[in-house]
Formats: structure tokens, C-alpha cells, sequence
């Protein structure tokens, strides 16, 4: 699909989810749709959990003190934001950032999955374990993170490799330094699967 395209098919992408009031509950109490940002050409697509209060408020998912933290780690393994494609499983504010439902993380999958469709990445990162259940179900986040799995997802082929989600991470010791090794090693990820495909 040209860029315009894929700009033009997530755009109607974004008007659906609105029309057809996906998680109504969600949409009645959050400010605004956070659909996602990034290149709609990038080879790489990171997945969080949901918008916080301060993705809510502007619009754009990770701009939060785990989105800082994202970009220093992105930074430090060579990408930059505007590279690579940022989005989450669920797309409006939780009341209370409480977690998001298994309901309401089920009435967004099509959507991800469609927002995959339209990009075609050839590595998809999640972040938590809320994104990596639809990917990797049944997988433990502590057994799995930091390793790439080959997965084929409609007619195409990615790579998921599976991360610590960096709010969990970001103020623990130990995990946030295991965050960051994993992170470290995604360029070599992007790499290998570029050299066998
Ligand atoms: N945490 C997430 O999972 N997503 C965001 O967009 C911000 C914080």
C-alpha cells in the first residue's frame, strides 16, 4: 500500500471506531480516541497496555513519564519516535488507569490487527503483558521477554518480541536494566528478519 493509502485506511480506520462506539464505557469517560503515532511505513510496531491521563489529554499514546522513558530507550538502540509506529491494545483512558477489561481488550483486537494490515511491520514489540496475551497466549511475560517469536498473523509473516512494559519497569531496579538489555537487542531482531525474508 503507497503512504497515502495506509494514511487514508487508518484515518477510517479511527472514524469506525467511533461510529460504531466501540467500548462505550471507555469512550463515555475518556477524553479522546488515542489511535496511535508514528510511520505508517515503519518496519517496527510497539504495543502498550492503554492511554494514561496524559496520552488522554493529548492525544498521542506514550507522551506520559513511561513514554520518556520509551525514548531514551529507543534512543539508546538507535531508533527515534518518528521510525517506528507506537500504539496500544486498548485505544481510550481506563477510569483510574485500573486495567483494562478482558471485554474491552477483546473489542479492540480486530482493530490492532487491522492497524497491522495497513503498516505490515515486520516486528511487532509489546509491552506488557496486557499486548502480549493476544500474541503470545498463554506465555508468561518473566519466562518470555526479550525473545523474538515468528508468528504468521493473517497472510503475513512477523516477528513479536514480547518487553517489559516500561511503567512496570521504569522504577525497579533489576527489571528496568533487564528492560533495557531486551530493548538493546531489538536493531539485531529487525536485522535477522530482514536478512531471511
Ligand atoms: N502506558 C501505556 O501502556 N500506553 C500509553 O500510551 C501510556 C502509558
Amino acid at each position: 500500500m503507497a503512504h497515502r493509502e495506509k494514511a487514508h485506511a487508518m484515518r477510517a480506520l479511527e472514524e469506525e471506531i467511533l461510529s460504531l462506539n466501540i467500548t462505550p464505557e471507555l469512550a463515555a469517560q475518556a477524553n479522546r480516541l488515542v489511535i496511535g503515532d508514528g510511520s505508517l511505513d515503519a518496519d517496527i510496531v510497539f504495543i502498550g497496555e492503554a492511554p494514561g491521563k496524559n496520552e488522554d489529554l493529548q492525544g498521542l499514546p506514550f507522551v506520559g513519564a513511561a513514554g520518556k522513558f520509551l525514548n531514551v530507550m529507543l534512543e539508546a538502540a538507535g531508533m527515534v519516535r518518528s521510525d517506528v509506529y507506537i500504539t496500544n491494545i486498548v485505544k481510550y483512558r481506563p477510569p483510574e488507569n485500573r486495567d483494562p477489561t478482558t471485554a474491552e481488550k477483546a473489542a479492540f483486537w480486530p482493530y490492532v490487527l487491522r492497524q497491522l494490515e495497513i503498516i505490515q511491520p515486520a516486528v511487532v514489540i509489546t509491552l506488557g503483558r496486557h499486548s502480549m496475551e493476544y500474541f503470545l497466549p498463554g506465555e508468561k511475560i518473566g519466562e518470555v521477554h526479550g525473545q523474538p517469536k515468528r508468528l504468521s498473523l493473517g497472510d503475513s509473516m512477523l516477528i513479536v518480541m514480547p518487553l517489559y512494559h516500561p511503567a512496570a519497569a521504569m522504577y525497579n531496579g533489576s527489571l528496568r536494566q533487564t528492560l533495557i538489555d531486551d530493548f538493546l537487542k531489538v536493531p539485531e531482531v529487525i536485522r535477522s528478519f530482514n536478512e531471511t525474508t
